[in-house]
């Protein structure tokens, strides 16, 4: 199982010199499994992972949505497989807002208020697929995928991807209640050989983000060791952090715990 970060930033990209080393681009993550693509979230780092699969002659994708807040979807109308003939984008999202299906969601991204290229105008094929939250599922042959919700306004889902022996769990936008454990997550992460965890903010600012629907890698930390996890990627990191600043919430994790280490741009892991 090959990983790529592509995008690491929550909320809103950043395209300042301050937040290159980790990276501006919001939240997009590669997945290369028995030689097929599968994508986590479709926020700004999409396009260029796309530009990478057309170079790369790859033109069916899984794309697996946590939810559908900007930061996540940001990308998908730039992504250029949806406007190229016999491209497939296979989108796996949770059934659990106000009724609407995968394509209602999708459509709303292409409404001509936000966009000029209408949904019913796209030459490739979108192939939408719901699940209910807490379901399990083949996504194809050999690789196994279930699925948990998180704490988050309109709710985000936490991906547990099994594959050739090796497990990741994908598991961004969830607010923790400080003394309190979400079991089902750490049900998720168990014996993870990787854990991205939502380490939007430091535990000093997170009381004044209650509701905003976050959590810190401390959180991760603590979920990662009652879980058996075997490494943490920070992940998600806020706007509001430059290089120093997450640079400095890296050390810090790392020296509580040395399975942890802070998402890059760009960073690939072979589990
Ligand atoms: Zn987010
Ligand atoms: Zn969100």
């Amino acid at each position: 199982m090959r990983i790529k970060f592509w995008g690491v930033r929550g909320s809103v990209s950043c395209a300042y010199p301050d937040f290159l080393e980790y990276g501006g681009n919001t939240s997009c993550v590669e997945l290369e499994i028995q030689g097929r693509t599968i994508i986590l979230d479709a926020g700004t780092g999409l396009p260029w992972l796309g530009n990478d699969l057309l170079k790369r002659g790859i033109r069916d994708v899984y794309l697996l949505m946590s939810h559908f807040h900007s930061d996540h979807i940001g990308g998908f109308n730039y992504f250029k497989h949806i406007y190229i003939p016999e491209h497939r984008v296979e989108v796996h999202a949770a059934l659990n807002y106000n009724g609407l299906s995968v394509e209602d969601l999708i459509r709303k991204q292409l409404a001509e208020n936000l966009h000029p290229v209408q949904y019913e105008h796209l030459p490739s094929t979108l192939d939408c697929r719901g699940f209910h939250p807490g379901d399990a599922f083949d996504l194809f042959d050999g690789v196994h995928v279930k699925t948990h919700m998180l704490t988050h306004p309109a709710s985000s889902t936490c991906y547990r991807i099994e594959a050739d022996g090796k497990v990741l769990v994908y598991a961004t936008d969830t607010e923790h209640t400080p003394g309190q454990t979400d079991a089902g997550l750490v049900e998720m992460m168990t014996d993870a050989d990787l854990v991205i965890y939502d380490s939007t903010y430091t535990e000093e600012d997170l009381p004044s983000k209650i509701g905003w629907g976050h959590s810190s890698w401390n959180e991760g930390v603590r979920l990662c060791r009652m879980a058996g996890a075997k490494r943490m990627a920070m992940y998600h990191y806020s706007p509001d952090y430059n290089d120093d600043q997450v640079k400095s919430m890296e050390d810090a994790a790392r020296a509580e715990w040395d399975r942890v280490f802070g998402a890059k741009e760009g960073m690939e892991i072979v589990l």
